[in-house]
C-alpha cells in the first residue's frame, strides 16, 4: 500500500534573493542526483514535480534561460547571482525540477538520493519509465 505523505508549500530561492519560489512537497523526500554534463557541474539536487506544485513568487524579470543539446530542458538561472534554483527538466518538460539545495533551511528532509545516469540519458530515462 502506498501512503501519500501530506504535502504543504515550502519556499526557496536563489542566493541573492531575487528569485523566490514555492513548491508543494512532503516534509521528507527522495531526491534525484544526475550525472549529466550540467547537473554534475552545478551539484544540482532534484525534486521533480507537476507544474501545479510549483509557483514562481518573485524574480521572473531576473531569470535568464540557457538551453543546449535537444533544447528541451530550460535551465533558468538568476542573472544576478547565477544560481539555478529551479528549471524545466528534459525528463518532465510539462513540470519543474526544484533544486532541493535552494529550499529555505529546515523545510524538507532528504531521506535518500536516487542516482540518474544522465550521461546515458535515453537509456536511463527508458529504465526509469520501466521500459527496459
Ligand atoms: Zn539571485
Amino acid at each position: 500500500m502506498v501512503v501519500e505523505a501530506a504535502m504543504n508549500w515550502k519556499t526557496g530561492g536563489c542566493h541573492c534573493g531575487a528569485v523566490r519560489f514555492a513548491v508543494l512537497s512532503p516534509d521528507e523526500v527522495e531526491a534525484k542526483e544526475c550525472n549529466c554534463s550540467i547537473c554534475r557541474k552545478s551539484g544540482y539536487l532534484h525534486l521533480i514535480v507537476e507544474k501545479e506544485r510549483f509557483r514562481l513568487l518573485e524574480g521572473a524579470e531576473r531569470i535568464t534561460t540557457y538551453s543546449f543539446n535537444t533544447g528541451t530542458a530550460k535551465h533558468h538561472f538568476c542573472s544576478v547571482c547565477g544560481v539555478k534554483s529551479f528549471y524545466v527538466p528534459r525528463s518532465k518538460p510539462d513540470g519543474y525540477s526544484v533544486n532541493l539545495r535552494c529550499l529555505d533551511d529546515g523545510q524538507v528532509r532528504v531521506a535518500g538520493i536516487a542516482l540518474f545516469d544522465g550521461q546515458h540519458w535515453e537509456d536511463a530515462f527508458a529504465a526509469a519509465q520501466g521500459k527496459v
